[in-house]
């Protein structure tokens, strides 16, 4: 992998720094990417694993793969499959460095006991609502359980009974015992394990008592030994609560520091929204072309490259804000615009009969694969009587600035000829133009005029009999407003969704050097985009996704709707 050399700075690196010139963590940078694997990973999460895996390649220290598997009920290996896939694709590698925290159960579980035995928590009776009515609101302190202080010989043998699955679900908790009168609601007691009795996706039915989140996260953070635990803000209040559990045990200490997380215009990252458009079947699955998944992003054919590049782009900043789709949408086209190769592609087709051209002759023209790197070379692409160009290069009543095809008026076929329009040939039934009429001027093969006469359109092509048919996917943002969870009355975020995201053109003809192209490979067809053969491809039938347009059209569809995207 490469590193980009223009590093921004910000305020994790400078403290990394500091920490390293004062040898607050010892010589080295530790860090972890941690997903729960209950979703597949999305651009929010490429935001932390570049963050993650990039400061530890920058200090040459390491990065850790941790799997916080904690919630039996909405784990799946399907899940961490999809994850290693991602991370990896992503261009990350965590060597042999994979841990779940399902692994440290054990530990958790001794460390659970330690705290029992210190008076640092205890096992709890009451009801869930009860604990949940006991604990408060923001403005009021809660109330002590009334077994909050039970003697740690009676807690001890509870919790060694939870554990045994001597009690029903939900009938006790075991919770660390702290001060519910704190003004951080994280403080008021929290608890630590409850009896579940779910199968879990790696340990199977070992256990029945399952940690929360908030106990095992910080101290998984800790046996792993990481220097620097990067999270999103939502967790600085969490902060003292893991510090407060670090402090009572026999473990090192790593700094927590948290940082915004990525927002993008018209579209939602919440694995469980994600979820729901995949269950609600809204998209067919979660590597669909507009999921902002990393599967999504790969299929749509983002570069993983691209997606780095973006990860650098946005930095990171300690407040929230929503980051505009077409900075990332600029991150591939840039990358895309060097080092795609050009072919002609025409999405909606209108037949043109060179009149003039005789009918069993065809020739090879000479076309540029990418005019932004000369060392690629050219092809050579059949040229015939009859031909397709774009129906929307064609006005039988132009308007002014209109420079395309017209009644009598001249245009270049990128790479081949002069043509001029002489006849519209409609059904007489529908009055739809059926094909045009046109001559071309044998003299400007290769689309020059020997006598140096200006013509200022320039079209794409495909010859009719060459061309090879294909199905092409034009997409938009899933969601019309720019912050999907703004809604009016009555609604929900799942209003929001924009009808058009998926236009599909199945008529469409291309240039037959693409016959040969394989899943995955990325190319410009000249003027309409950029795009990628989808996987779903077969020899018969290639389906293209339109990856993004040439041009940065984003801000101008922003204006035209106005305030609900702004
Ligand atoms: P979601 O809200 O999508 O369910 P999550 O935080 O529950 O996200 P995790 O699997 O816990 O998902 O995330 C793994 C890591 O990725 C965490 O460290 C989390 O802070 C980080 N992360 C998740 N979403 C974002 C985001 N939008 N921007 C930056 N980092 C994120
Ligand atoms: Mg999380």
């Amino acid at each position: 992998m490469t590193m980009n050399d223009e590093r921004k700075s910000h305020f994790i690196r400078e403290i990394i720094e500091k920490d390293l010139r004062d040898g607050a963590h010892g010589e080295t940078v530790h860090t972890r990417f941690p997903p729960e694997p209950n979703g597949y990973l999305h651009i929010g999460h490429a935001k932390s694993i570049c963050l993650n895996f990039g400061l530890a390649a920058e200090y040459h220290g390491k990065c850790n793969l941790r799997f916080d598997d904690t919630n039996p009920c909405k784990e799946e290996q399907e899940f961490v499959d999809s994850i290693k896939e991602d991370v990896r694709w992503l261009g990350f590698d965590w060597d042999d460095r994979e841990y779940f925290a399902s692994d440290y159960f054990p530990q958790l579980y001794e460390y659970a006991e330690k705290l029992i035995d210190q008076g640092d928590a205890y096992v709890d009776d009451l009801p869930a609502e009860e604990i949940r009515e006991f604990r408060g609101t923001l403005t009021q302190p809660g109330r002590e359980s009334p077994f909050r202080s039970r003697p740690p010989k009676e807690n001890l043998d509870l919790f060694r009974r939870m554990k045994k699955g001597e009690f029903p679900d939900g009938s006790r908790v075991l919770r660390a015992k702290i001060d519910m009168a704190s003004p951080n609601i994280n403080l008021r007691d929290p608890v630590m394990y409850r009896i579940r009795r779910a199968r879990h996706h790696r340990t199977g039915d070992q256990w029945c008592i399952y940690p929360t989140y908030d106990w095992a996260h910080g101290l998984c953070d800790a046996l792993e030994q990481i220097t620097h635990s990067l999270c999103t803000l939502e967790f600085e209040n969490h902060r003292p609560l893991y510090d407060w559990f670090l402090d009572r045990l026999p473990v090192p200490h790593p700094r927590q520091i948290e940082f915004a997380r990525l927002n993008i215009g018209h579209t939602v990252l919440s694995k469980r929204k994600l979820l729901e458009l995949v269950e609600r079947k809204i998209v067919p699955g979660w590597d669909d072309p507009r999921m902002p998944t990393l599967s999504g992003l790969r299929r749509r054919g983002y570069t993983p490259s691209s997606i780095r590049e973006f990860c650098r782009r946005i930095g990171v900043a300690k407040f929230n804000s929503i980051v505009d789709l077409h900075v990332l949408e600029n991150s591939v086209r840039e990358e895309l615009n060097k080092s795609a190769p050009r072919y002609m592609a025409v999405l909606d087709p209108l037949k043109v009969v060179i009149v003039n051209y005789p009918e069993d002759w065809e020739e090879e023209l000479s076309a540029v694969n990418n005019p932004e790197n000369p060392g690629e070379g050219t092809r050579k692409v059949p040229f015939s009587r009859e031909l397709f160009i774009e129906q929307n290069d064609f006005r039988e009543d132009p308007p002014r600035k209109f420079f395309r095809l017209a009644p009598g008026r001249e245009v270049r076929l990128r790479y081949a000829y002069l043509i001029t329009c002489t006849g519209v040939i409609k059904d007489p039934q529908t009055g739809r133009i059926r094909e045009l009429h046109c001559t071309y001027d044998p003299d400007t093969r290769g689309g020059d005029a020997p006598d140096g006469r200006k013509v200022k359109g320039t079209l794409h092509w495909v010859s009719a009999g060459h061309a090879v048919s294909a199905e092409v996917r034009l997409y938009e943002p899933l969601f019309d407003r720019r912050d999907p969870s703004e809604t009016n009355e009555g609604e929900t975020w799942l209003s929001n969704l924009n009808p058009h995201s998926l236009r599909v053109l199945s008529d469409c003809r291309l240039e037959p050097t693409l016959k040969t192209v394989v899943a995955g490979q990325r190319v410009q067809f000249e003027r309409t985009g950029y795009f990628t053969l989808d996987p779903d491809s077969s020899p018969q039938r290639q389906i293209w996704n339109r990856i993004v347009s040439l041009r940065d059209t984003w801000a101008k569809i922003q204006k035209k709707q106005g305030s609900r995207t702004t």
